[in-house]
């Protein structure tokens, strides 16, 4: 028997608790993975809450990552002992998921967890701090540099603007950080940033085109916000987009892209390639500072993933919290 997360939903409302599973139920995979550490993302909190339709079927173990050791595997890229980490693919969705003791998966959503982190460190990172990692790949490969000036980061105490910021000061940009928690200034800055921004003068509609004040930005907020990012970016540059943390819609108008030549590049990590996370995973392991991580980071046992699901949807959690599913 193994302890997981179990989402029902027995009528308009999603029940969550933590229950009993044995081996038998779970899911097809090619690979059976003893799960050390999961964490609770934005996506996770729509899935345990049921306030977005996350879940394709129910019961579901939530738990859009893990990190944790090969239990058995058929698979010829794994063998029993590797240790790995998974992020998205419809895994907490559609595929039992990682707030649990035990997953089963097909290999080739695995990645081999780079030796640089500790199974509890990737979680510290998971998916948001993946994502922050493709989207500073994002801006790179549309030819953002640090010389050409300061990098916005939006949902800044979130978990992708967070790591977001701690990357891109390890790389030499300087980082400009948006938040709604001004009381938080001192943890961005410890992170990285060297300027706060109130996120409110970015919140409501705004003009076509602002004064050129940064050479990128990453976003993973949507709405007014990113119309207003967008607006402000110098000429050439590239804005890396993969959240709605404050709306799924663009009221945006096509100003920065024609007459300032600014690229918006789109970012998911769900469905990205093996090739691109493994890239991703690697490149964390050279551009993030671990012990930074420690700073973002608040580790709680699988019983209080439950709450924190609703706490990150209030947008009162900062940085990350890895859940540890044998506490
Ligand atoms: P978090 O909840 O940790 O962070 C989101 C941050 O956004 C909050 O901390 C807050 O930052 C800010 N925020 C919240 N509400 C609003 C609002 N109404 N207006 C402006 N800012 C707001 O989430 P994550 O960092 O994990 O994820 C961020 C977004 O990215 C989510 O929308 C998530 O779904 C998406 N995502 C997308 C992925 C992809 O593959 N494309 C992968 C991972 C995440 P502050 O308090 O500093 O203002």
């Amino acid at each position: 028997m193994f302890k997981a997360i179990i989402l029902e939903k027995p009528d308009d409302a999603v029940e969550a608790a933590v229950g009993e599973l044995n081996d038998d139920r779970l899911p097809d995979g090619d690979v059976t993975v003893q799960v050390d550490f999961s964490t609770i993302n934005y996506k996770d909190g729509l899935a345990i809450t049921g306030s977005a339709p996350v879940v394709r079927n129910y019961p579901m173990v939530p738990g859009i990552d893990f990190a944790g050791t090969v239990e058995a595997s058929d698979n010829s890229d794994y063998k029993t002992g590797d240790k790995v980490v998974l992020n998205g693919w419809g895994v907490g969705e559609r595929h039992w998921g990682g707030l649990s003791q035990k997953a089963r998966v097909k290999g080739e959503w695995l990645v081999s967890l780079p030796s640089a982190f500790s199974a509890e460190q990737a979680m510290s990172i998971g998916t948001a701090g993946y994502t922050a990692m493709l989207c500073v790949m994002a801006i790179e490969k549309n030819g953002v540099t640090p010389d050409q000036g300061p990098i916005i980061v939006t949902g800044a105490n979130g978990g992708v603007g967070s790591v977001a910021i701690a990357i891109l000061s390890k790389l030499g940009y300087e980082v400009h950080a948006s938040t709604g928690r001004a009381s938080e200034a001192d943890f961005l800055k410890g992170l990285g940033a060297s300027e706060i921004i109130d996120r409110e003068t970015l919140s409501n509609p705004g003009r076509p085109l602002g004064k050129e004040l940064y050479a990128g930005g990453i976003d993973a907020v949507g709405s007014h916000t990113l119309a207003n990012v967008l607006s402000q970016i110098k000429y050439g540059g590239a804005v890396a987009a993969c959240g709605l943390a404050q709306g799924m819609d663009l009221p945006a108008s096509v100003a920065p892209f024609i007459l300032r030549g600014i690229t918006l590049a789109g970012v998911d990590s769900v469905m990205a390639s093996k090739e691109v996370r493994t890239e991703a995973w690697n490149r964390l392991a050279t551009d993030l500072d671990i012990s930074k991580l420690e700073a973002l980071t608040t580790k709680v046992p699988l019983a209080d993933a439950i709450g924190v699901a609703g706490d990150i949807l209030k947008g009162q959690v900062r940085g990350r919290v890895v859940v540890d599913v044998n506490a």
